[in-house]
């Protein structure tokens, strides 16, 4: 059955678009279409930033208690956890996302999100009063910056456009969000859920369309902070066009980060953890550790554990519970995939497994799981972002050499340390440049800043540090 839908979410209601453009959603296992949507053009993303003003400046939104706007996120929250089902498979089906972790992250994850920030607001005060060494008082305002433009990308739409609206609704904002042509259904379901939540009009829009209206809402004029979540190339591009309106802009971008697999690491706790580390959501993730540090004394055993921990990933069917690794979100997605393989294998790499599309599988955007061996770190596949099921080993000679490859990239979004001496692996951690490194394991805290060094990005999500990026601080002094 076909998901249709025809109108658009705007404004606290279902409106009929300006055109009839549509965005197709395919089966990324199937490759049959899922059912379509409107796609949004500029006059919608008018009258969403338009609604959003509105309710920024003049619904009393942006100055409601702070205990009210944190019972608004909780049935939003409530909402959301009612269709974590729906939306699950709606995912799943669209990028390949096994179903066991779109439950986890897709599911579980953004609703606890959601009531994180909740409570983050209910306990927040929007005015501190300072005592200055200069013998007066400051009234220090932490005011919302008002309406955000949010763009998110295909991989984990839910989870990243509710890393947005949770902390701009905490803050006081009102966001228009425009999520990937890639997924489209499941920004649906959450404007139902906003919708039976009884989300304020115009506090969240969506415009689901490509990359020409998002770089149209990145610069529309009603918009006061621009929230982007996607690659380094269309980041560097978002980040230009706020430098020149001297516009807030926060960046969370690609990565090409380092698993460092210390000499006196378990192997066995090795390959268990860096399923999620590495290879989730079939590697299309933004902080996967997808170039393997391995010591030279240990580095054939090293090579032969991930092969063979690796070549037993359960490949199928995303929906089946059991799939450990799906297809890929497009085919231009698995050709773009195929060709840095091949690239790998033209600049002298080792394939040690994989390669291909796995045997017995006909349909579906498939790509076997692929560990290259003898990997130059200079080399193509460990410096550019693979997006896929495809993993680099890459030899070592001591601690201090491990660090020194693990910094030489233009990223730093996320890392691992893997040691039986947990001390030592902090230690090393502390020296690689990333915005998270995870020890023995990784985990994204809801709790802490997420976010990249260098061409990883600008700014935090997650933690309380995520709502400073939907504030803007004013000082009133009172020395009289
Ligand atoms: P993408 O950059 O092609 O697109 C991301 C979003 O930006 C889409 O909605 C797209 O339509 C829009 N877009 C593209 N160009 C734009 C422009 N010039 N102006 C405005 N909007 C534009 O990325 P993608 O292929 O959808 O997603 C994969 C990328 O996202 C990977 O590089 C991945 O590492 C990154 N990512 C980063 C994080 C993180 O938290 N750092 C999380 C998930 C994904």
């Amino acid at each position: 059955m076909t998901v249709v839908h025809d109108k658009l979410y705007i404004d606290g209601g279902w409106v009929d678009p300006a055109t009839d453009r549509r965005i197709e959603a395919i089966n990324a296992t199937t490759e049959e279409p899922l059912g379509s949507v409107p796609e949004a053009s500029e006059a919608d993303v008018d009258r969403a930033v338009q609604a959003a003003r509105r309710a920024f400046d003049d619904s009393g939104w942006s100055t409601l208690p702070a205990a009210d706007r944190a019972a608004v996120i909780n049935r939003f929250a409530d909402a959301v956890e009612k269709r974590t089902e729906q939306l699950t498979r709606t995912v799943s089906l669209q990028n390949g996302m096994p179903i066991s972790l779109a439950q986890a992250m897709e599911g579980g994850y953004g609703v606890a999100l959601l009531r994180y920030y909740a409570a983050l607001a209910a306990a927040s005060e929007r005015v501190e009063r300072r005592p200055s060494p200069l013998g007066f008082d400051t009234l220090v305002q932490r005011n919302p910056v008002g309406v955000v433009g949010a763009i998110v990308p295909w991989n984990y739409p839910v989870v990243l456009a509710i890393t947005k609206i949770g902390p701009a609704l905490a803050a006081g904002c009102t966001i228009v969000i425009k999520p990937s042509p890639g997924t489209v259904l499941d920004g649906f379901v959450l404007a139902e859920a906003a919708d039976e939540a009884g989300i304020p009009a115009g506090v969240i829009n969506w415009v689901p369309g490509g990359r020409e209206l998002g770089a149209y809402l990145v610069q529309h004029p009603g918009i006061d902070k621009v929230a982007f979540t996607g690659s380094t190339a269309a980041g560097r591009i978002i980040a230009e066009n706020c430098g020149r309106l001297m516009r807030p802009v926060s960046l969370e971008l690609g990565g090409k980060s380092a698993a460092l697999i210390l000499d006196d690491a378990d192997l066995n706790k090795v390959t268990e953890g860096l399923f999620f580390a590495s290879l989730a959501n079939n590697g299309q993730t933004c902080m996967a550790c997808t170039r393997i540090l391995a010591p030279s004394n240990r580095y054939d055993e090293v090579v032969d554990a991930i092969s063979a921990w690796m070549g037993n990933l359960k490949v199928g069917d995303p929906l089946d519970p059991s799939t450990e690794v799906g297809p890929l979100a497009s085919s231009e997605h698995r050709d773009r995939v195929e060709g840095l393989i091949a690239k790998g294998r033209g600049e002298g790499a080792r394939l040690a497994l994989g390669g291909g599309r796995p045997a017995g599988i006909n349909r579906g955007w498939y790509v076997e799981p692929t560990l290259f061996a003898d990997v130059d770190n200079s080399s193509t596949i460990a410096t550019q972002e693979i997006f896929g099921p495809v993993l680099s080993v890459i030899k070592y000679d001591s601690d201090d050499d491990a660090v020194k490859i693990a910094n030489e990239s233009d990223y730093g979004l996320g890392g691992t340390v893997w040691s039986s001496d947990p001390e030592r692996a902090i230690a090393i951690a502390d020296r690689v440049q990333t915005g998270t490194i995870g020890v023995n394991g990784y985990v994204v805290d809801l709790n802490a800043p997420f976010g990249g060094v260098k061409q990883s990005g600008l700014g935090r999500e997650f933690g309380p540090e995520a709502i400073s990026g939907y504030q803007q601080l004013k000082s009133i002094y009172l020395p009289g």
